[in-house]
């Protein structure tokens, strides 16, 4: 295997200031160069056990996905063939490969396109692991509980009584896989990045019918559609790198960040925030926001 399983365990936590307010961040991003934060807690089930008969992994989602890059250098560790279906692939990306989706495809990711979702029924077995869309699955929680864990033994080593958590969402399974493993002195707030509130609730529904384990959902003032480009969401990841001095990833973190930001008054409690990694999407990223108000931002 390329990356020591040890590696990914107990990533640090910094004290920051930003808008003159005190926030924690727990860097995930630093848990591996090769693995996305929240994608190597996903995945940890995937890494950490032997699965002596598997010769393939499956998954779908779309062509910019960083659950897509991780999975294949996953696949590229453990020697199995990484299949990928996407429902299109654009002709510019096709003809000049980028960011995730270039890096997959040197990982050796067979992309797939078609139209409708591969099911899990039919691909399944003892030979081949099905990965739902952004790792939404059972096989999730135990990377998120070991990050659970890392976080109540921090907040126990600083003296913390109550303690706020705040982490943007896609799927939101780590936001909800993290309050059903943590006590009731730590709340977590989290923000739908893709689609609205009700999706997101009803995410959480399908992966825990029950009420008290749901993260609260705060909701930012003005609707983001994911993936779009917005000047205030290159703003805010600007100034976090000037005032705090860590990259963040261009798709949740700038929602996830201005979400926080314009509810701080209800965080009375000390703030900590979870730097879910995703920086290699950051290369497409910046190359869409250079093409789009054409200037050299970085
Ligand atoms: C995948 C990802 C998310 C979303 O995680 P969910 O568990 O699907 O809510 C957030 N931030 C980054 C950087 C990610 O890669």
């Amino acid at each position: 295997m390329i990356m020591d399983i040890r590696e990914i365990l107990n990533s640090p936590v910094e004290q920051k200031i930003f808008e003159n307010r005190e926030i924690f961040i727990k860097r995930d991003d630093l848990l591996s160069d090769e693995f996305s934060g929240n994608k190597a807690r996903k995945f940890y089930f995937f890494l950490k056990n032997e699965f002596p008969q598997v010769e393939k992994i499956v998954s779908y989602g779309s062509n910019q996905s960083n659950a897509m890059y991780s999975l294949s250098v996953l696949a590229k560790m453990r020697g199995w063939d990484f299949e990928y279906y996407v429902d299109h692939l654009p002709e510019y990306l096709k003809s000049n490969p980028q960011g995730n989706y270039k890096y997959s495809l040197r990982n050796g990711m067979k992309l797939m396109v078609a139209k409708l979702k591969p099911k899990r029924e039919e691909i399944e077995s003892d030979q081949v692991i099905f990965v739902e869309e952004g790792g939404r699955q059972e096989e999730a929680k135990e990377g998120v509980l070991q990050l659970a864990r890392e976080i109540e033994r921090w907040k126990k080593e600083k003296k913390i009584g109550k303690l706020h958590l705040f982490l943007p969402s896609g799927t939101g399974t780590t936001a909800l896989f993290l309050q059903q493993s943590l006590p009731n002195s730590i709340q977590v707030y989290t923000v739908p990045c893709v689609g609205d509130s009700d999706y997101l609730k009803w995410q959480f529904n399908a992966l825990d019918k029950n009420h008290m384990n749901h993260p609260i959902i705060l909701e930012p003032k003005k609707k983001y559609h994911f993936g779009k480009l917005y000047r205030e969401s290159y703003n805010i990841w600007l100034k976090l790198q000037d005032e705090i001095g860590i990259e963040f990833d261009l798709l949740y973190d700038p929602v996830g960040w201005m979400t926080m930001m314009e509810n701080s008054a209800i965080f009375s409690s000390p703030l900590l925030y979870i730097h879910q990694g995703g920086l290699i999407g950051n290369e497409s990223m910046l190359v869409r926001y250079q093409r789009k108000y054409s200037e050299n931002i970085k």
